[in-house]
């Protein structure tokens, strides 16, 4: 059985997170949504939401769970019996991260591959970060969310 872990914060989930999740999970027979929890880090929203939001965008993937862990990403994916790690591209600036944390991850941990997917190019600025500075000051987001994400008035 092919499962691989998508693993982010996903503070909240974005629709740029939402078609990597969708499009990577045609290619695996399970794919897990692993919330990434670090005590240090301060969230907007809490894991408990976090988690709902995920489960209602893929309520009808039954191939797309979510889960939350603390510690590597790499042991989570053991835990799970996942020999894939999935990460998203959007930029230069990406890859550069991305490479490094996935040839680091590899040297710990070979049988795990990181397979790496583009963004489509209308998500390609989509990041949880700049969302939250828009909710912070009172702008309109619903266009970058996923679909199972709901603000509230
Ligand atoms: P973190 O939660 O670790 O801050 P993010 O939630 O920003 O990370 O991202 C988790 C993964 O989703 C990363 O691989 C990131 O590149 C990817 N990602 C984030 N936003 C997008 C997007 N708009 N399009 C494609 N991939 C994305």
């Amino acid at each position: 059985m092919r499962i691989a872990v998508f693993p982010g914060s996903f503070d909240p989930i974005t629709i740029g997170h939402q078609d990597i999740i969708e499009r990577a999970s045609t290619l695996f027979d399970k794919m897990i949504v692993g919330i990434g929890t670090n005590a240090n880090k301060q969230h907007m929203f809490t894991l408990e939401q976090r988690v709902s939001w995920i489960e209602k965008t893929f309520e009808a993937n039954s191939n797309i769970s979510v889960a939350a862990y603390s510690g590597l990403t790499i042991d989570f994916c053991k835990k799970n019996n996942a020999n894939y790690l999935v990460r998203g591209l959007r930029s230069f600036t990406d890859f550069e991260y991305e490479s490094a944390i996935a040839q680091m991850n590899h040297k710990m941990s070979p049988v795990i591959e990181t397979i790496f997917m583009l963004t489509k190019p209308e998500y390609d600025a989509i990041a949880s970060t700049i969302v939250r500075d828009i909710i912070r000051n009172g702008g309109e987001v619903k266009q970058f969310l996923a679909r199972g994400v709901s603000l509230g008035v």
